[in-house]
């Protein structure tokens, strides 16, 4: 293990073990649930928009390790941010655990690139991206259920 190796895997445990946002979000304006079968991963992602803005975004469910600390940091990275900008940023974030992302681009990422390490194991990458097809999904408006399957 490198020391980015160690430093990755404890934002994880972080995220894991105290998920930020976590909760219902009462007068949300779009919720969607998420489910990834393969692995039992279950989440639900409710988000409250102001004008093309997503002010608000809270999570619940439950999960493993992987798509829990993925929905608690993909609610810390998106909030706040412009409806286009947290769309483009899903789909980097897809890029990264996909394995098709420039290296330098997982600097941008920030936190989230904690995550890229995904990209060697195909039955992960789906607990990592399950909250970002949510997302997805919820800023869409192209339905209330996701499956990875
Ligand atoms: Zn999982």
């Amino acid at each position: 293990m490198s020391d980015l190796d160690d430093l990755y895997q404890e934002i994880l445990l972080d995220h894991y073990r105290r998920p930020r946002n976590f909760g219902a979000l009462p007068g949300a304006d779009r919720e969607v649930d998420g489910h990834n079968p393969l692995c039992g991963d279950r989440l639900h992602i409710a988000v409250r928009l102001e004008g093309d803005r997503l002010a608000e975004i809270r999570f619940e469910g439950s999960g493993c390790a992987i798509s829990t600390a993925s929905a608690s940091m993909m609610t810390e990275a998106v909030r706040g941010l412009p409806v286009a900008a947290a769309l483009s940023l899903a789909d980097r974030f897809r890029a990264l655990v996909m394995g098709d992302s420039p290296p330098a681009a997982a600097e941008e990422l920030g936190e989230l690139a904690a995550l890229g390490g995904v990209r060697a194991f195909p039955m992960r990458v789906k607990c990592a991206t399950l909250a970002w097809h949510a997302l997805r999904s919820a800023l869409t408006g192209d339905g209330a259920r996701v499956s990875t399957e």
